[in-house]
This record gives structure tokens, C-alpha cells and sequence, in this order.
């Protein structure tokens, strides 16, 4: 959804807080559907400097999607604090110059989904518990750990081994 900076833009230099809500879609992360509760929230300040409006705050959202151990139903609150720099395209700059992964806005409003849902993605943990000390895990953990093939230490044991005996001779 947009997020209208016009404020910024006729204050330059000059900060402004804002609150911005988004919506996440369900995502299908690893086979498992994680769903964002609504709505997800954008809160900071942002400030106009040249053709740069800097972004910063807090994102605040909830997901929800299965424990890995057991598959009951786990909810992961996340916190996540940002700070981005958009840059405002006019027309005598229409393009996003050499970067493509530079942040660009138009006019006076900013795109906030494309980074709403980066920002929520990279945060969520790999593995989704619905607590940490979960008993599927204490069920389902491997009794003993089998010995590391390859270990590349054993391979340096045999080396350092192999150079003592040289010496010896
Ligand atoms: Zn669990």
C-alpha cells in the first residue's frame, strides 16, 4: 500500500512520524502456509534529503503457521527494525540508475508491500516452534549422533600422524 510523504517533500530536512498498515498474502515458505495476521504495521519516521527519503521505525506483525515438531499451530510475533532509503525518480531520472536493487519512488507517495513482506520474511525463523521447549522435539530428536564422514579434522590428524612418523625416520 502507498504511503503518502508529500509532508517530507515540502519540508526538506524536516522529520515526520507515521503510522502505515499493510497487508501480507499467505506465503508457501518451505511447503508449509504461513499466513500474517492484519494488519501488519509500519511505524517510524521519515525525512526528505536531495531525492532521498529515509525510512526508519519498527514493523510489527504475527504469523501464524505450523510447529515443526509436533505440527500444532505456532504464532511467531515479530519485531523487526528498519532503516531504507527511497529514491525519488523524477523525470528528468526516470530509471533506478546501475542498482536494480535500489529502493524508488515516484510522485509523493511510496510502494511499502514489496519491503513490508522482505522485511517480515527474512526475520521469520527457519524452524517455527509453538514453544521453544516443544516435546515433539524431545520425542522426535535423534537418540545418538551418528560420527561425521569427512570429518576434515580426522583427515588432518592422519596428515600431522603421517609427518611424525617421516620425522621418526
Ligand atoms: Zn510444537
Amino acid at each position: 500500500m502507498l504511503l503518502d510523504v508529500s509532508r517530507a517533500l515540502r519540508a526538506p530536512g524536516e522529520a515526520f512520524t507515521f503510522e502505515h498498515h499493510e497487508r501480507i498474502p499467505p506465503q508457501d515458505i518451505n511447503g508449509e502456509k504461513v499466513t500474517f495476521d492484519e494488519p501488519v504495521v509500519l511505524e517510524g519516521r521519515f525525512s526528505m534529503s536531495g531525492n532521498d527519503l529515509t525510512l526508519e521505525g519498527e514493523l510489527t506483525a504475527t504469523a501464524h503457521s505450523r510447529c515443526c515438531n509436533c505440527l500444532e499451530p505456532a504464532k511467531v510475533d515479530l519485531k523487526v527494525p528498519f532503516r531504507e532509503v527511497f529514491t525519488r525518480l523524477d523525470r528528468f531520472h526516470e530509471d533506478a540508475g546501475d542498482d536494480p536493487d535500489r529502493l524508488v519512488f515516484s510522485g509523493s507517495k511510496v510502494e511499502l508491500d514489496h519491503l513490508t513482506l522482505t522485511l517480515a520474511l527474512l526475520e521469520l525463523p527457519i524452524r517455527i516452534l509453538c514453544r521453544p521447549d516443544c516435546e515433539g522435539y524431545r520425542q522426535m530428536a535423534p537418540r545418538y549422533t551418528a560420527p561425521q564422514k569427512n570429518n576434515p579434522f580426522s583427515v588432518l590428524q592422519d596428515l600431522i600422524k603421517n609427518d611424525l612418523n617421516d620425522q621418526e625416520v
